[in-house]
Order: structure tokens, then C-alpha cells, then sequence
């Protein structure tokens, strides 16, 4: 794209970032950010890496365009890919990353003979992804002004919508956020297995799952009768702390009801996920509340087996849930020993099974 192309883009940003803002959903808003940037820039291949509060990659978004030729008509093909946990990026692409988030501005590097810019995108002054897109020539001023103004209204847009999906009182996820993105979690980790299975994926060792908990204050009516709602909120914010230091950057945390949480982890196999709820139980049996002293959680968990409809996964880790609670409460139990056991019984037909 050359210089003077530039502005009669404006009215198709005007007309994306509308579209952009009527989106509800922040994924969809990260894809439409690289579907609205890539055309304007003149480029088919355009990264969207999330960060987090250490600055580690987490996981990226890549959008291309493919244009097919069919005889004398030309069409593009459009292609998403979403990474749910970056590894293995290239060393060079890495300081590249470092540069932009040392300097604090755009930069850019030639890699492997192509040229890379890359743009820190911020929220609240923290640095939270970098756009990067690779181009034969250095933007120029006006384009510079267009990615920086579409950034702009993309992060205050991201803000207001992350805001809506977080509980006020703990600032976790909250129980629409995970009804929300619960298909599309699925879908996500559906894919990754898929994935693994082939083999061709660096990046996703076949070994890796995903383990759904569901967690609940034990007694908490009792604190609240006892202290006070004010003292029973401050323990719904020390147990959702001490829950999210127990689980990975990248492990997911909501706020599904009262005193209730969820807990979508990524562990290699089921000891360790046994291990990451059982060092959450007991991080909060061992903390001592002001006030109040001990309090505990009991917890229920099962596989992640995108096979099996998320409510229904839901509905078994609450079953082990419960079945904690009537063994005496304080424990996290797994769902399929439960089975095994004969405590609790396999779902029948009530289930239904996606592939
Ligand atoms: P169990 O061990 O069986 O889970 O018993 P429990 O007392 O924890 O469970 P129950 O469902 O009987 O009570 C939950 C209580 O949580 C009742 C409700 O008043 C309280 N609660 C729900 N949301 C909030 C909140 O935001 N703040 C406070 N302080 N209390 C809340
Ligand atoms: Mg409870
Ligand atoms: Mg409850």
C-alpha cells in the first residue's frame, strides 16, 4: 500500500470500528481488530500476542487472507487461528517483543529478510498484547496515526468489555463470561487435541488436558450470620486471592454464583490436576482469616472431554462437588472415582455425547 491510499481508508475504519464496537464478545473483537488493520495496511498476515501481568506471552491470535484466483475472478479466503498457549517463539521474534515493550513504542526488525512491526497494545498503562504484522516497507506517518487511533478505540472498547465480564466484589470472571465462552472453550480445546493427535504440533505435547472445578465455601451462611455480610464479602475475596495464586496465569478462574467458583485448568494428567485443586483446598484451610479464623472449600472436578457438552461437564464436577460436601466437606473429590466407587452413578441417557 502506498502513502497515498492511506486516507480514503477512513471511512472503511469508520465503518469497521463500528462493526468492531457492536461486538459483544472480546475474542470476536481481537479478530475483527486484525480484520479491520490488515486490508488498511495492505497486508495479509496479521498477529494479535496476548501478554500477561509478567509480560509472558500467553497466547496469539493470527489472521491471514489468502487470495485465490479462479480463472479471471479473484476471491480471499479468510483464515483464524487461535494459540491458547505460545511456546517455542522464535528467539529473534522474541526481542522484537522485548524492544517494544523496553522502549514502549512501536518498533520494528527485519527477520528472516521480511520486514516485522510491531505495535504494544496497553490497557489501564499496562502492557497487555503486541499487533505485529510483516511488510516490505516501514509504515508511514499517516498510517502510523491510523493503527494508533484504531488501537485507541479498540482498548477502550476491550476495557468496557472485559469490565462486563468480571464480578465487582473479587474482579474474577464472572458466571456470563464463562456461560458466554464455555462453546468456545470447547471448541478451542477440542482443537488443540485434534492437534496433538496428529503429532505436528510443537507446541501442544499430546499429554496436555483440561480439568473442569467447581469449588464452594464450606459453611458460609454461618459466617455471614456470624460476622456480618461486610467480614463474609472480605472472605469471598481472600478465598477467590489464595485460589487465583494456586492456579497458573493461564488457568482460568469465574465467580459462578455466591460462594461458588470455577476452576478450567490445563495439567498434563490427573495427578497433577489433582494436585493443583488440592493445593487450592489446602492453601485456604491453612490461611488464617482475620477474624474469623479458619474456613475451608470443598470441591468437585472432572475432565475437560470436549466430547461431552460443557453443561454437562459442569453438572459432573458439581455432583463430585456435592458429594465432598456429604463426605464431610474440606476434600475435593474426582468425578470418575466417584463413579468407580459406585457413589455416584453414571450418567444415562441424560447425556448426550457431541462426536
Ligand atoms: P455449604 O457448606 O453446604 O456450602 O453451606 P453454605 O452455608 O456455604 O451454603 P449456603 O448455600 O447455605 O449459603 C451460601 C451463603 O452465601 C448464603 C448467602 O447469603 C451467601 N452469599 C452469597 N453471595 C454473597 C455475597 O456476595 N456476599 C456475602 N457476604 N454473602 C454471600
Ligand atoms: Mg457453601
Ligand atoms: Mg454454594
Amino acid at each position: 500500500m502506498d502513502d497515498k491510499r492511506a486516507p480514503s481508508g477512513f471511512p472503511n475504519v469508520l465503518r469497521k470500528l463500528g462493526a468492531m464496537t457492536a461486538i459483544r464478545d472480546t475474542h470476536l473483537v481481537e479478530q475483527s481488530l486484525l480484520r479491520t488493520l490488515g486490508p488498511l495496511l495492505g497486508v495479509l498476515d496479521t498477529s494479535f500476542y496476548r501478554a500477561d501481568e509478567k509480560g509472558n506471552l500467553i497466547s496469539a491470535l493470527h489472521h491471514s487472507l489468502k487470495v485465490v484466483l479462479k480463472g479471471e475472478a479473484r476471491s480471499t479466503v479468510e483464515n483464524v487461528e487461535e494459540i491458547t498457549n505460545v511456546r517455542d517463539i522464535p528467539e529473534t521474534l522474541m526481542s522484537l517483543f522485548d524492544s517494544v515493550r523496553v522502549l514502549g513504542k512501536s518498533c520494528s526488525s527485519k527477520i528472516e529478510g521480511d520486514l516485522h512491526i510491531c505495535y504494544p497494545i496497553r490497557s489501564q498503562g499496562e502492557l497487555v498484547a503486541f499487533f505485529i504484522f510483516r511488510r516490505e516497507k516501514e509504515v508511514t506517518p499517516v498510517e502510523d496515526a491510523i493503527i494508533h487511533g484504531v488501537l485507541e478505540v479498540f482498548t477502550n472498547y476491550f476495557a468496557l468489555l472485559d469490565t462486563s465480564q468480571r464480578d465487582q466484589l473479587t474482579g474474577l470472571l464472572n458466571r456470563y463470561s464463562l456461560e458466554s465462552n464455555l462453546d468456545r472453550l470447547w471448541n478451542l480445546i477440542s482443537a488443540r487435541r485434534h492437534l496433538a493427535a496428529d503429532g505436528n504440533n510443537k507446541r501442544s505435547p499430546s499429554t496436555e488436558t483440561y480439568w473442569l472445578g467447581v469449588l464452594d465455601i464450606d459453611h458460609f451462611k454461618k459466617v455471614n450470620d456470624t460476622y456480618g455480610h461486610i467480614i463474609g464479602d472480605e472472605v469471598l475475596i481472600l478465598t477467590s486471592n489464595l485460589l487465583k495464586a494456586s492456579l497458573r496465569q493461564s488457568d482460568l478462574l469465574y465467580r459462578y454464583g455466591g460462594e461458588e467458583f470455577v476452576a478450567v485448568i490445563a495439567a498434563n494428567d490427573l495427578e497433577s490436576a489433582t494436585r493443583v485443586f488440592e493445593r487450592a483446598r489446602s492453601k485456604i484451610e491453612q490461611f488464617q482469616v482475620p477474624q474469623v479464623g479458619r474456613v475451608t472449600i470443598s470441591g468437585g472436578f472432572c475432565s475437560a472431554d470436549p466430547t461431552v457438552l460443557p453443561k454437562e461437564v459442569l453438572n459432573r464436577a458439581d455432583s463430585a462437588l456435592y458429594a465432598a460436601k456429604d463426605a464431610g466437606r474440606n476434600r475435593v473429590y474426582f468425578y470418575d472415582t466417584l463413579i468407580i466407587e459406585g457413589i455416584l452413578k453414571a450418567p444415562g441417557s441424560g447425556s448426550i455425547e457431541l462426536f
